[in-house]
Formats: C-alpha cells, sequence, structure tokens
C-alpha cells in the first residue's frame, strides 16, 4: 500500500505558554514536538508496510521549522516527506490546510491517507475529514485497528464508554487515527543517519496557492481565562447538601 501519513508540529506539552503581542496566538520561542496523534498514525502506517509492502510518505505544512518532524518521520522509517514550506500554512483554517495537503499530493496516487485524530494545540479534528471530502474520498475517524481485506479496509472504531464499531471502507480512503492504537517505535542510529539521504520534496505557498482561498474562520483574541474564587456555603441538611451539590455540578457546572 502507498499511504501518506499527514504530521503536525505542535508547541511541546509542557512548553510554558505565553501570549503573543497581538493576543492571537502564542509566542513562538517554543520547543516543538510531533503531534501525538500523528506520531501512532505514523507508526499505523509503517506497520501496514511491514505486513504488506508499499511505501510511506510523511507530509507537514507549516513554518522552516516544521521540517523536524519529517526528519523524525524519516529516522522512523518513512521513505520520503513532502514539506510545504511557508510561515502561512501555520496560519490557515483547517479547510484550506486540506486544500494545500491534497494540491500538494496532486498525481500521486495513494491508496491511504492517515491523520492525526487531532492537533494538540488546535484540536479542531477536522483536516483529516475535510481532505477526504476535497478528494472525493471515503473516511473514517478515531480508528484504534486496522486490518486489510480483499475488498479494502476493516477498521476499529472507538466510540463512547467503551464501545467499538466496526466499518469496512474501500480503497483510496482517509482514516483519522486515535492516539494508543499502537506502541511507537523509536528511530534508530542507523535510521537517523539515512534519513539525512532520503527524499525531502519543498513545496511553495505559490505552487497550491490558486487550491487555498480565505480562511473560513479567524480567531479574534486568545486569552487566558480569569480564575473568580466565588465560595458558596450550601445549607440544610446532609441530604440536602448533597442534592443541591449535585444539581449544581450537573445543571449549572455541567460536570456531570
Ligand atoms: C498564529 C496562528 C494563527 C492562526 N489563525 C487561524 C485562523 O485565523 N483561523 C483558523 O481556523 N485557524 C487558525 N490557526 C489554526 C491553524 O492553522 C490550525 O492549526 C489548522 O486550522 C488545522 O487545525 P488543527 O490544528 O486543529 O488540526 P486538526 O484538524 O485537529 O488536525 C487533525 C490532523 O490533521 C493533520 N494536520 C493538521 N494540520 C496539519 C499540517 N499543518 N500539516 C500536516 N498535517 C496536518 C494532522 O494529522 C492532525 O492530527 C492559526 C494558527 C496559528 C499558529
Amino acid at each position: 500500500m502507498k499511504i501518506l501519513v499527514c504530521i503536525k508540529q505542535v508547541p511541546q506539552k509542557d512548553a510554558p505558554l505565553k501570549l503573543n503581542d497581538a493576543g492571537t496566538w502564542i509566542r513562538e520561542d517554543v520547543s516543538y514536538e510531533v503531534n501525538e496523534p500523528d506520531a501512532y498514525a505514523l507508526e499505523e502506517a509503517l506497520r501496514q508496510k511491514e505486513k504488506h509492502g508499499g511505501e510511506v510518505v510523511v507530509v507537514t505544512a507549516g513554518p522552516a521549522r516544521s521540517q523536524q518532524v519529517l526528519r523524525e518521520a524519516l529516522a522512523k522509517g518513512a521513505d520520503r516527506a513532502i514539506h510545504l514550506e511557508d510561515d502561512k500554512f501555520a496560519t490557515l483554517d483547517a479547510a484550506n490546510i486540506a486544500r494545500a495537503l491534497a494540491a500538494s499530493i496532486a498525481g500521486e496516487e495513494f491508496d491511504l491517507i492517515v491523520t492525526g485524530l487531532q492537533s494538540d494545540d488546535f484540536g479542531y479534528a477536522q483536516t483529516g475529514v475535510l481532505l477526504a471530502e476535497v478528494l472525493g474520498w471515503p473516511h473514517a475517524t478515531i480508528i484504534i485497528g486496522i486490518e486489510k481485506t480483499d475488498s479494502g479496509l476493516r477498521l476499529k472504531r472507538e466510540l463512547e464508554a467503551g464501545r467499538y464499531q466496526h466499518v469496512d471502507v474501500p480503497l483510496p480512503a482517509v482514516l483519522t487515527i486515535q492516539s494508543g492504537i499502537n506502541k511507537l517505535r523509536y528511530a534508530t542510529l542507523i535510521g537517523i543517519k539515512q534519513a539525512k539521504n532520503k527524499p525531502l520534496r519543498k513545496v511553495a505557498l505559490a505552487e497550491v496557492q490558486s487550491a487555498i482561498g480565505d480562511n473560513l474562520q479567524k480567531i479574534e483574541r486568545l486569552y487566558v481565562p480569569q480564575k473568580t474564587k466565588k465560595t458558596e456555603h450550601i445549607e440544610g441538611s446532609a441530604g440536602e447538601i448533597a442534592k443541591k451539590l449535585v444539581d449544581k455540578l450537573r445543571n449549572e457546572l455541567r460536570v456531570l
């Protein structure tokens, strides 16, 4: 199978985040890492290739710094990479990211595209589904199991409350992968060495500009929610207090 893996670079989970001057995003001087669900998507693609042969290609759309995630993927065993390189790519909404990714692989006949379920920073969980729409392919989300069949793929999807759904999809298709589907491998020293010589195709913004439109959603303001300390005394018997508390947790704070 010829598999494309979409990998996004995101701020490190424990990076100290500060707002930029415009208050529209975080300051960029933080450490970055591979978006966690994408690491599982890559691992799954490499396992499918080991089982069924084929090729694994990785792609990212982002500033020069995001080449880091492609190098890591090549060191783990991906065969080649595509870098849509421009600062603008970091600020496109999910629909335009999907269009740009689709335009960058025009002419390449992939059997399967895997993305992470969602990004750890914005978490729209949209890009994979929108990419399928742009390509006119079937898609399935929240995947925690993949088996190749004669007619395509048999998939296990994670639902609520510990339930699962099994679905069959024909190929080509787009899948959004849930973290934990497999056990991540580490890059070997040989893999890191070989990664330097593996093909990495650069795609400039101008090459996919015609496929991109205006952002359909815009970030107005990003701010740290203000903690308001309000202590309320609940009066009554133990039973009454318990009832009132559950009511507040359920209907006011909506945590139950
Ligand atoms: C400074 C700044 C300004 C922004 N302004 C806006 C704005 O005005 N409007 C807006 O909607 N968004 C804006 N964004 C958010 C942004 O660009 C989102 O990251 C993008 O829309 C994708 O959504 P997501 O990250 O939630 O991805 P999801 O939809 O959650 O991603 C799911 C999966 O898609 C794949 N994927 C997602 N992005 C990429 C990528 N770049 N390369 C490769 N694979 C990818 C990954 O596999 C990922 O796991 C801004 C971001 C920044 C940093």
